[in-house]
């Protein structure tokens, strides 16, 4: 018989699952979201901060609701790594901000992208990276600019809302949709009509956490499709029909998994309406009580795919979808689309390689003039923190190549340079530990000059502290920043090290090596011993991650 102890002891703890119930906000992060919508800051922000000043800033808008229009305070410098556990919140706020412009499938033409460097030029002290989700972001922005800089982005069609924040983020998709030549489908009118029913909708902008999409047609699967909270990947049926194998609950940070196949078919005209059901099952039944478990991912992983089916079809869509089949395998190993290709309509893109993603305001111009000096309209980000220059005519891709080259904007970079990834780390995010920018520069420099003649993929990804901004899991020589001791017993930046982790072919996750740590100074040593090891003992077809 059990007592009252032993009842409540057994009672379900509720995991902050609205449909069920549990309205209650939990934590922190919940309760602010309750008190006051996070789209409700954009008003304030116009009439009340940006006049008066940083300091009119209400603490939860500074730290919590400005997220909602990609708007981080960024790292008070010269507090170094080991004091980012340890400082308040306020203590390693900066005055500035960071700002997250939004960009949608990668896609953006030149008006936009001169628009984006004016503002980089005026506002960002000419800071511009781009991101690994294909993202642009500037820093050093003051609170009194973010009025004239949101009128200027929205001119042209962009925008930074729901950049961050518990909301659904960006939009990945196929740089080239709708110009490579063995596309399954072009995604781009999916990807347009999901932000325009759902992005800014105050009906999915109190998520659980954040939310991640992508969609795409690309035969390189060059989206990371098993890492997004949802991913609808191109496919054919068998009755020839074209649409989308649906993936749900992937992520990264500090308890990766990868997404779960549904096993449907989703129709391209069906993509918004099965979005919705997605992101209404994570707003309903995600977890709220627990920060680190609202993920998607955790309720995927507790309901699995049939499920997580069940619950779409009936209480979200009220129809069964079909049946479907699993994508073919990706077509390259390297999904960056770096070097020259041709288009389905006989023309050429060129994709380029800048340093871990960082450009400047006169870059982007730059690379804007170059493209329309050579008859292309149109450019994109890809989510290796790369561009892609579309639209040009065989006879101009030299001349193209040629003035990207002298510019230090690669076409044909080395390994190194080509499959180096970064996230912001020490220099402007207040979560890092160590610096990811400047050493992974530093350690590309080193690399090529030491194995000039490495031609073998292999991805190094540099994150500054656990979140894996960069994804640390999935890349060959995984980076983890944190402090470490050097040889004489010194607290100095270094990394734990993730061996062999992929996407692809044989998807799997980087094995965190126990005691595998490297301090910084010591890290162009050690990955040019593992190159060399590797580049040794290879056979063939065998790549690193086998
Ligand atoms: Fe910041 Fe860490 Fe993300 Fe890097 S991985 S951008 S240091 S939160």
């Amino acid at each position: 018989m059990s007592t009252p102890a032993s009842r409540h002891h057994k009672r379900p703890r509720g995991e902050g699952q609205w449909a069920l119930g549990y309205r209650e906000p939990l934590n922190k992060n919940e309760e602010l979201k309750k008190n006051d919508d996070g789209l409700n800051v954009r008003q304030r922000i116009i009439d009340v901060y940006s006049k008066r000043g940083f300091d009119s800033i209400d603490p939860a808008d500074l730290r919590g609701r400005m997220r909602w229009y990609g708007i981080y305070t960024q790292r008070r410098p010269g507090i170094d790594g080991g004091k980012t556990a340890i400082l308040e919140p306020e203590e390693l706020d900066d005055r500035y901000f960071m700002m997250r412009i939004r960009i949608d499938g990668g896609q953006l033409d030149l008006r936009q992208l001169r628009v984006i460097a004016d503002l980089s030029n005026e506002y960002g002290r000419g800071t511009a990276d781009v991101t690994d989700r294909q993202n642009i972001q500037l820093h050093w922005i003051e609170i009194e600019s973010v009025p004239d800089i949101w009128q200027r982005l929205e001119a042209v069609g962009l925008s930074t809302t729901e950049a961050c924040g518990d909301t659904p983020r960006t939009i990945l998709g196929c740089p080239l949709a709708g110009i490579e030549e063995d596309e399954v489908l072009d995604a781009t009118e999916q990807i347009r009509e999901i932000h325009e029913r759902y992005i800014g909708d105050p009906a999915y902008s109190n998520l659980p956490r954040k939310f991640k999409t992508a969609l795409s047609g690309c035969p390189s699967h060059c989206t990371v499709h098993e890492i997004n909270d949802v991913a609808f990947v191109g496919v054919v049926n068998e009755r020839g029909e074209k649409g989308y194998d649906l993936w749900v609950g992937g992520g990264l940070s500090t308890n990766p998994m990868l997404g779960k196949r549904l096993g449907v078919f989703v129709a391209p005209e069906q993509a918004g309406d099965v979005f919705g059901g997605v992101i209404g099952i994570f707003r309903d039944y995600g977890y709220r009580r627990l920060r680190h478990r609202a993920r998607l991912k955790f309720l995927m992983n507790d309901w699995g795919p049939e499920k997580f089916r069940e619950v779409l079809e009936t209480e979200y869509l009220k129809e069964p979808l079909p049946d479907g089949p699993a994508p073919e395998q990706p077509r390259a190993n390297r999904r960056d689309h770096v070097g020259v290709f041709r288009q389905k309509d006989g023309r050429f893109y060129v994709g380029f390689a800048p340093r871990v993603g960082r450009l400047s305001g006169d870059q982007l111009h730059l690379i804007a003039d170059i493209a329309e000096r050579h008859g292309s309209g149109r450019v994109r980000t890809t989510v290796e923190q790369k561009m892609v220059i579309l639209d040009v005519a065989p006879e101009r891709v030299d001349s193209l190549v040629a003035e990207l080259e002298a510019n230090d904007l690669r076409v044909k970079p080395s390994t190194f340079r080509r499959q180096t990834m970064a996230c912001t780390g020490i220099e402007f995010c207040k979560l890092a530990i160590v610096d990811t920018k400047n050493t992974a520069d530093n350690l590309i420099d080193e690399l090529e000059r030491r194995l000039p003649e490495f031609t073998e993929p292999l991805t190094i990804n540099v994150n500054g502290c656990p979140n894996s901004c960069a994804r640390i899991q999935t890349a060959d020589i995984g980076l983890k920043g944190q402090l470490v001791l050097d040889e004489n017993g010194k607290q100095v930046e270094g990394f734990q090290i993730h061996l062999g982790g992929s996407l692809g072919v044989n998807s799997g996750f980087g094995r965190k090596v126990r005691g595998l740590k490297t301090t910084a100074a010591a890290l162009p040593d050690y990955v040019e011993r593992v190159a060399r090891h590797f580049d040794e003992q290879k056979k063939e077809g065998e790549t690193f991650a086998d």
